[in-house]
């Protein structure tokens, strides 16, 4: 795990209390979509075939903070659409930071460079860069050339503002398991903080369905490609419990309300991924009036059984890390026989305050943009 220290122990401290109340059913990280506007159309995106009304929605800061008090949870995600589009992201990621919640601002980065005057680092704040492999790879996923080298320059200038950078990558079909591995060692040499990686989930709006991988081509693809990760020094922003999900040593099902999703309609039923029972107006409905049983792989629902993603899978791996004093000790010895990643010696300029590195980023942020 990679977040920062405050980060982590914010996290730690809630779920040591959830686990001391005994409930059964809580939010890890809120999912929030504060629009569905995007500046990319991807070959796997279920989220951006709306009409033109609906790609126009925002929703605002205070709706965004109700949703956040409301739920509860400890870590918020902001996705979408592109959420640096939004023209409120910097109220909304403040006011986050304020209630002293971790932040993930999960963007393709393409705005990044020309926004990111609009940020400050901190300890609650890490950018999420979707980054789907190299760059051959990842222009093609996102359907559009110089995407990669775009986002590979906004991590670089964050980077050198002293932010909190990780990738987040899909995994499809096809995928050279070699390049991958690559492309993981080259994003660690460029001294990002994270990676988080997960299959895809087959969308039923994502307009290329083949694109998809099933259950066991996940498990196949990610037991050769992260047979030795716990030693090769990359940083995977995830429960070392689901990456052994992934590779098929573990078998769990999902929790579903772990990482609830908020969008411009309401509370989506039942989880990120799938619409299915239209939204809630609240977390605490979503919760109690959902039917849990049709959803996750025991259930036979067709749409979960390829399911893999981290947004429904790393919840029960988080819980299952606290649900006895064995698994919490076995959790913290795996995190320990973790190879830290090596130390980079990065060829950016940090010399200056943050302003001063700003203003060297010429070109890039115009000077009356300052922060
Ligand atoms: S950048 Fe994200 S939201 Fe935009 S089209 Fe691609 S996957 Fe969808
Ligand atoms: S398996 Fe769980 S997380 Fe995945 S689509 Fe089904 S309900 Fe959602």
């Amino acid at each position: 795990m990679a977040m920062s220290m405050q980060a982590q122990l914010t996290v730690f401290k809630y779920l040591v209390t959830q686990k001391l109340k005994g409930v059964e059913k809580y939010p890890l990280v809120m999912m929030l979509e504060p629009l569905f506007a995007c500046n990319l159309e991807c070959a796997g995106c279920g989220k951006i075939q709306y009409p033109t009304d609906i790609l126009r929605k925002r929703m605002t800061p205070q709706e965004v903070f109700d949703a956040v008090e409301e739920c509860g949870a400890p870590i918020v995600s902001i996705a979408g659409g592109e959420p640096l589009i939004h023209p409120e992201i910097q109220q909304i990621v403040d006011g986050l930071i304020a209630r002293k919640k971790p932040v993930y601002l999960c963007t393709n980065a393409i705005l990044l460079e020309k926004n990111i005057h609009k940020f400050k680092p901190s300890p609650y704040l890490i950018f999420s860069i979707h980054l789907d492999g190299v760059e051959k790879t990842h222009d093609r996923m996102v359907c559009q050339q110089g995407v990669y080298k775009t986002a590979i320059s906004a991590i670089k200038l964050a980077k050198k503002l002293g932010f909190c950078v990780m990738t987040n990558s899909t995994i499809f079909q096809g995928e050279d398991v070699q390049e991958f591995r690559e492309f993981f060692d080259q994003n660690m040499a460029m001294g990002l903080d994270g990676m988080m990686i997960s299959p895809g989930y087959a969308y039923e709006k994502a307009p290329e369905q083949q694109l998809f991988l099933k259950q066991e081509q996940s498990k196949a693809w990610f037991k050769e490609a992260l047979k030795d990760w716990r030693t090769k020094g990359w940083a995977f922003n995830h429960s070392p419990f689901y990456m052994d999900f992934l590779e098929g040593k573990r078998t769990y099902d999902c929790t579903p309300w772990g990482n609830p999703l908020r969008n411009v309609f309401g509370w989506q039923r039942p989880c990120y991924l799938m619409n299915e029972g239209g939204y809630a107006k609240t977390y605490g409905e979503l919760l109690e009036t959902t039917d849990w049983s049709k959803y996750g792989h025991k259930s036979g629902n067709p749409k979960c059984l390829n399911c893999m993603t981290h947004c429904g899978f790393e919840p029960t791996s988080v819980a299952d890390s606290f649900s006895s004093i064995s698994s919490f000790f076995e959790m913290v010895a795996d995190f320990a026989s973790i190879k830290a990643p090596k130390k980079v010696s990065l060829s950016y300029d940090r010399t200056g305050t943050y302003e001063e590195v700003l203003a060297k980023a010429e070109g890039k942020v115009p000077a009356e943009t300052k922060h």
